[in-house]
């Protein structure tokens, strides 16, 4: 048996929003590797054998992916959303990077997913209509300054930002500190959207001005999106309103 990797992207939730092509992988695969919660998504089948491990592992997680696929294995390594934003091909291709030199040999490819900014954006309009940068507040793998630097430069460069991995038990005080660097370098009432679980059947999603986002809107299920200066709000009788970003700027 010739074995293989795929790096697959489940989608934010949705069954539909799963790409064939990623479904086609996860119908061959052998062996499916990947974060509890999203190898959870897979529903078990005769012939899969799953390997579900914790957040911060993932290293190990991919080393023990590639020595599966070295046996002979079809192994799947699942990430939520897109599997290279801030997800697991990183983390697979460090491991190839440093790992024994027979990985290199082995058939690898990633498979995109719909990330958890664009299943958001979508929802409330077109908020990343125009530029963009997105940037994890998590500060497990970088250190918290540079997270602030690079917010800074971004406020100041009129992006649109989305926020992944916004607040955590672990790290209370990171996305309020967040928010008011925001408030500081933005100094105006742009539309912030909370979008949580998007896709799925605890979805909500929330947009509120810029002075009025407090750190307690947003958890880990959350991806919180924030306008330029030219983000604009349209207004509806009844339902929620449309955020978009028009595609001119001056
Ligand atoms: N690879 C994933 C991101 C992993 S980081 C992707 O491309 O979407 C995990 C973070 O993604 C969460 O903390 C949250 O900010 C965001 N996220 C993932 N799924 C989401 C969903 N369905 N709704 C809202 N945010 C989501």
């Amino acid at each position: 048996m010739t074995g293989w990797l795929r790096i697959v992207g489940l989608g934010p939730g949705a069954g539909r929003l799963v790409t064939p092509e990623a479904q086609a992988v996860l119908d061959q695969a052998t062996d499916a590797v990947g974060y509890i919660p999203y190898v959870a998504r897979l529903p078990d089948r005769d012939g899969l054998v799953k390997h579900a491990s914790d957040n911060r592992v993932e290293l190990d997680r991919a080393a023990h992916a590639l020595t599966l696929a070295a046996q002979g294995r079809r192994v799947a390594v699942v990430s939520s959303g897109d599997p290279g934003v801030f997800a697991m091909a990183s983390a697979v291709f460090e491991a190839v990077e440093t790992g024994p030199p027979a990985w290199r040999a082995l058939d690898i490819e990633v498979l995109p997913g719909i990330t958890a900014m664009l299943a958001a954006a979508a929802r409330a309009g077109a908020p990343l209509g125009h530029d963009f940068c997105a940037i994890n507040l998590s500060d497990n793998l970088k250190p918290w300054a540079l997270i602030e630097r690079r917010l800074r430069l971004a406020a100041e460069a009129d992006f649109a930002m989305a926020f992944y991995n916004p607040r955590s038990a672990a790290r209370p005080e990171g996305f309020a500190r967040t928010l008011a660097i925001l408030r500081e370098t933005c100094a105006d009432a742009r539309p912030v959207i909370f979008a949580r679980a998007v896709s799925t059947p605890d979805e909500s999603l929330r947009v509120v001005p810029l002075p009025d986002a407090t750190a307690g809107m947003a958890d880990m299920r959350t991806v919180v999106l924030i306008g330029s200066s030219r983000t604009r709000l349209i207004r509806r009788d009844g339902r929620p309103p449309i955020v978009y970003t028009p595609r001119f700027a001056g």
